[in-house]
């Protein structure tokens, strides 16, 4: 027989199952090539494998036993099914050292996800209240066109890592109180991808995206608010090596109105009215987001009285309809009266049985704030 698998991993030929595995699993700790990459014990790892191969797979152990041997060369009578395309190395590896099974290579891709980017957006009131479409301008990363991404120079490709062979990892054994442990890091010399591009891109320098700026037509729902982040899916930077691009946020700011005070959705103003119009009714025009409205002061209006126009808000985000517009009410107490109004309005405090004792400051009381008082006016 060409090959002496039990003498290989050292095991009986009686040996169970899990003996087979544990005699594998130890020499193959001792032996990986990543731990002693010199071509002797290369060759002896192949062998433990090899052996391995068939003695852990029962059908093939049972046709080894019987005298075929699946490896042997020109295959053995019988062994035509199995054995002639290689052994699953990664798997069996992947089995032994708790590595993800059925897990492809190891190697990083150089093309990772972009970046998100924020851009902050100042938009009036009347842009936030009924939504508006913005042209923006953002410096951002875009797939290089010279090297499609790739970050190498036209014509040429990345050549397979040296160090660790293109697996984009290396292994270390490790002596622990638990005994041998295998340990993986990414290859130093590659970075873990692998490869290594011998000549970069010169428009990108090899990182397969340039910079540059773009403009993106943004549309921005009605009923945003200041502070609301806005999320443009792959709208960010494209990543490194061809990668999707990360996202864009707009952060909305919403700048101050000369009029309006915004609540949620709801929004606040404020008329001045004199006092003789509040107590006799009035009309007054005020200006709301959409049109200037005619308002209806009932006559013995207060100060601070609320008139609300349902409606007449900002429009809700995520659902139909709109906030409302409060009009305070602030009612002007007349001053500065010249004689003849003071009188009316003392006339006025009789009718109505409101007549209070004066107070000091009060004109006519010749107390001495108001003589000093009329000191200042006299000049
Ligand atoms: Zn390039
Ligand atoms: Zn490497």
């Amino acid at each position: 027989m060409a090959n002496d698998y039990y003498g290989t991993l050292g095991v009986r030929r009686d040996a169970s199952p899990d003996e087979v595995k544990k005699a594998y699993r130890r020499l193959a700790r001792e032996l990986h090539p990543d731990v002693n990459p010199d071509p002797e014990t290369q060759e002896k790892f192949k062998e433990i494998t090899q052996a391995y191969e068939v003695l852990s797979d029962p059908k093939k152990r049972e046709m080894y036993d019987l005298g075929a041997d699946p490896f042997a060369p020109g295959g053995g009578a019988g062994a035509g099914g199995f054995g002639g395309a290689g052994f699953p190395f990664s798997d069996i590896m992947d089995a032994f050292f708790g590595t993800a099974t059925s897990r492809g290579p190891r190697t990083r891709t150089r093309a990772r996800r972009g970046r998100n980017a924020t851009l902050r957006v100042e938009l009036d009131l009347s842009e936030t209240a009924f939504g508006t479409t913005r042209e923006l301008s953002i410096d951002t990363a875009v797939a290089c066109t010279v090297c499609e991404a790739t970050g190498c120079a036209p014509g040429t490709h990345p050549d397979t890592c040296e160090t660790c062979h293109g697996r984009g990892e290396v292994q270390q054994v490790q002596r622990s109180f638990l005994g041998q442990v295998m340990t993986a890091r990414p290859c130093p010399a590659c970075g873990g991808f692998g490869s290594v591009i011998r000549n970069p891109c010169a428009e990108c320098s090899g990182d397969g995206r340039v910079r540059t700026r773009r403009t993106v037509k943004v549309k921005i729902p009605a009923g945003v608010e200041n502070g609301i982040h806005i999320q443009l899916a792959g709208e960010g930077e494209v990543g490194p090596g061809g990668g999707p691009p990360g996202d864009l946020f707009l952060e909305i700011v919403e700048k101050p109105h000369a009029i309006f005070e915004r609540e949620g959705d709801d929004l606040h103003c404020t008329v001045e009215i004199p006092m003789t119009a509040a107590a006799l009714g009035t009309g007054v025009v005020v200006e709301t987001l959409d049109a200037a409205e005619n308002i209806d002061i009932k006559p013995g209006t207060q100060s601070g009285q609320v008139i609300t126009l349902y409606g007449r808000g900002v429009r809700h985000l995520n659902e139909s309809g709109r906030g409302d517009l409060m009009i305070h009410v602030n009612v002007e107490t007349p001053n500065k009266l010249d004689p003849e109004q003071e009188e009316l309005l003392r006339r006025l405090a009789k009718l109505r049985g409101e007549e209070r004792p004066p107070g000091k400051f009060a004109p006519g009381q010749r107390g001495m704030f108001s003589r000093i008082r009329d000191v200042f006016n006299q000049h």
